[in-house]
């Protein structure tokens, strides 16, 4: 491609051979002048001598007498070198002795002849033939001239040398001045502007060529939105749009610097993993807009609450991470966490309504407990977890033990997926006993795990797992299947006319889907529904409580049974034995294990009669001994559970259990 110094390279060029040709046509031009004004010096001079001699000489022997004529006349020109007057061959008379024999290139002068400058040179001898009378007879004599060649060289040289300087130094001068010019105003500027282009650092001042400016300008005006466009970018990407406070990827690369920098100072620093209590409840009721006002008005908190050189970030809708790096010791670490917590707890208005909200913190030390950004956030992911775990606006610190559990639950969790999909659980079955009788009335289904390699699974050690891991749902729908064909079979089969309670877990319970299964299942198989009860727990009614008093209103439209079990464990509020259809009390180990205090035995008395006052009949459960019986009896406690008649059973030994009973009441 062409460079502007390639381009001024080739104008210069073609300036200079343009002026070069013109320099040669006027030089060569006047140097023909020249040669012609030499010429006809030369013709002039030769003209003037001859015409001298030969009106004056009249006698041959006389031409001696010129020779004063002649060298004037050579004298006078230092053009010529000498002047000879010839016949013939024959030289008569010259001005120089040292011509002897006349030159065989001799110019015969003519007036009407070309001359041009190598005419001049070329011929260094000119002649001119006259006549000369003697007694009246022509003599033919011829006066040559002799040119000072060197001479007549210097002479052109001279002009040459001079054009030489007159011409073409100050073109050359001109062309030095112009180039520079353009230098300066051009190519330098459109260097500056690509080094711009290029780097868009160096801005360059205003330039003086207003097209150059221009785009100048326009480069500058891009460029400047451009970096504050990348600007913008770089903080939008680097921080979280809502809270404004860093982002994911901004505390990634903080994180980095700050494991660097405690590495070489061989200091720890705290990782918290913050976690808004019961947000998506915030959100569901109070709407998305007052759970981003939540998210803001905690992130401000924190940043009141702590200091500029701590790093609080936001990593998930509810999620915050703070970097605790300069404090002093644990109490202190301890002190600024409440101090958080504390303020965050403190009554916020949201959406023009006062609302309590509150946070839970898992607390990691790097590199105790994690030496990157992972590990630190899945330490204290768990500890923040067991911080809720234990009540929520609290914090925990991460330990070993607690990720040795959470490992625990986390490979249970995979177990019991793969449970379901083999068929690992199975259904054990334990009698409700009439107390006065001892007849059996009523079954419970209770749920265990065949572990392939632990051997029985107690649902103690698992339904929480599933409950937290969702899979309550289908293992719930097996149980609840289960119970019921099994019971339509010993309906068939061994004539067992016994309702069944089937336990629901809180969360099987309050999924939009759970009556419409249990009506669907019901009928289909074709089951008197009165055979049936459900046994749910007190933290079913403290939760959507109209919801799911609708749904239990719809287990009664059914026909089947509600039981409350493990009344005395939770807020044992006797409210709710009034607002729900509830029809069986399940008084909870706990109470009675009191039983032979005062108070103890008080309290339960009282439950059970303002149990059957609301009618509502109670169960007593895990009775184990007959004195806890005989106390039930007394209290008119219609039933009971527990080993004192039979642990939970396998069905084929549950069968054999009922079937003795039935003989025995027979
Ligand atoms: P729960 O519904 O209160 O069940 C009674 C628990 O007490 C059973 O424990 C039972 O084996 C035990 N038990 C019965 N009689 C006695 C006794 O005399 N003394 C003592 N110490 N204990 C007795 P299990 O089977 O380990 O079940 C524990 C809990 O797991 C159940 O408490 C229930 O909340 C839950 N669960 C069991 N099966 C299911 C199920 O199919 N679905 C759901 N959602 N939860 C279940
Ligand atoms: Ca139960
Ligand atoms: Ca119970």
């Amino acid at each position: 491609m062409l460079t502007i110094n390639r381009f001024l390279s080739v104008l210069f060029m073609i300036t200079v051979s343009a002026l070069f040709g013109s320099f040669i046509t006027y030089y060569v031009g006047e140097q023909n002048t020249k040669a012609k004004i030499i010429a006809t010096n030369f013709h002039q001079v030769m003209h003037e001598t001859s015409y001298n001699i030969s009106t004056e000489l009249n006698n041959l022997n006389n031409l001696n007498n010129f020779k004063a004529l002649l060298d004037r006349k050579a004298a006078q020109n230092h053009l010529i070198s000498a002047l000879v007057i010839a016949r013939g061959k024959q030289i008569l008379l010259t001005t120089d002795h040292s011509i002897r024999k006349l030159p065989k290139h001799i110019h015969h002068h003519t007036q009407h002849q070309s001359v041009n400058r190598h005419f001049i040179l070329d011929n260094s001898v000119h002649e001119l033939e006259f006549e000369v009378y003697q007694q009246n007879k022509p003599i033919q004599l011829s006066l040559l001239l002799f040119a000072n060649q060197p001479e007549i060289k210097n002479y052109f040289a001279d002009t040459y040398y001079q054009y030489f300087v007159f011409f073409i130094i100050p073109t050359l001068l001109v062309f030095l001045f112009l180039h520079q010019l353009l230098k300066k105003f051009l190519v330098k500027p459109l260097e500056k502007l690509r080094l711009f282009a290029y780097y868009h650092d160096r801005t360059p001042q205003p330039l003086k060529i207003k097209e150059l400016e221009t785009i100048r300008s326009s480069m500058l005006q891009t460029f400047q939105l451009l970096s504050s466009e990348k600007q913008a970018l770089y903080r939008s990407s680097r921080t979280d749009a809502l809270s404004e406070l860093p982002n994911r990827y901004q505390l990634n690369e903080r994180l980095e610097w700050l494991i660097e920098e405690s590495k070489r100072t061989n200091t720890p620093f705290a990782y918290l993993f913050l976690d808004i209590d019961n947000f998506k409840k915030i959100n569901d009721t109070l709407g998305h807009d007052a759970g981003d006002e939540i998210v803001v008005n905690v992130a401000k908190i924190m940043q009141e609450a702590l200091r500029a050189y701590d790093i609080i970030a936001r990593v998930g809708g509810d999620e915050f991470v703070i970097i605790l790096s300069k404090y002093q010791n644990l109490i202190e670490l301890n002190h600024i966490i409440d101090r958080v917590l504390l303020k965050i707890s403190q009554e916020q208005i949201v959406s023009n309504q006062s609302i309590n909200v509150s946070a839970s913190i898992g607390v990691a030390f790097y590199p105790k407990d994690g030496t990157d950004g992972q590990e630190l956030m899945k330490s204290a992911d768990i500890a923040m977890y067991e911080a809720k775990k234990q009540g929520r606006n609290q914090h925990h610190y991460f330990t070993e033990e607690l990720n040795q559990r959470i490992q625990i639950e986390v490979n249970l969790e995979k177990e019991l997926h793969l449970a379901l999909k083999n068929n690992e659980f199975e259904l054990y079955y334990q009698p409700k006993v009439s107390s006065k009788t001892k007849n059996i009335i009523g079954i419970e289904c209770l749920v265990r795990w065949n572990h392939p390699e632990k051997g029985l699974v107690p649902p103690g050690e698992f339904i929480t797992i599933a409950e937290q891991s969702g899979l309550i749902l289908p293992l719930g729908d097996w149980i609840l299947k289960e119970a019921i064909e099994n019971q339509l079979h010993w309906q068939q089969q061994y004539n067992i006319q016994l309702p069944v309670s089937v336990n629901v877990s809180a969360l099987q319970f309050s999924h939009k889907d759970f009556f419409n299964k249990l009506e669907t299942l019901v009928n289909e198989l074709n089951f008197p529904a009165n055979f049936l009860d459900i046994e749910i727990t007190e933290s079913v009614l403290m939760e959507n409580t109209q919801e799911h008093l609708n749904t239990l209103k719809k287990i009664r439209g059914l026909g089947a049974t509600i039981s409350l079990d493990d009344f005395g464990t939770g807020y044992s509020s006797l409210a709710y034995l009034k607002i729900f259809p509830i029809n069986i009390l399940k008084i909870d180990k706990s109470f009675l294990d009191d039983y032979d205090s005062k108070s103890g035995a008080i309290f339960i008395e009282t439950i059970v009669n303002m149990a059957h006052n609301l009618k509502i009949d109670v169960i007593a459960e895990s009775v184990e001994t007959e004195d806890q019986l005989n106390f039930l009896k007394q209290i008119n406690c219609e039933a009971y559970q527990g080993y004192l008649c039979s642990k939970p059973l396998p069905e084929k030994e549950f069968i054999e259990l009922v079937k003795n009973s039935l003989s025995t009441q027979a």
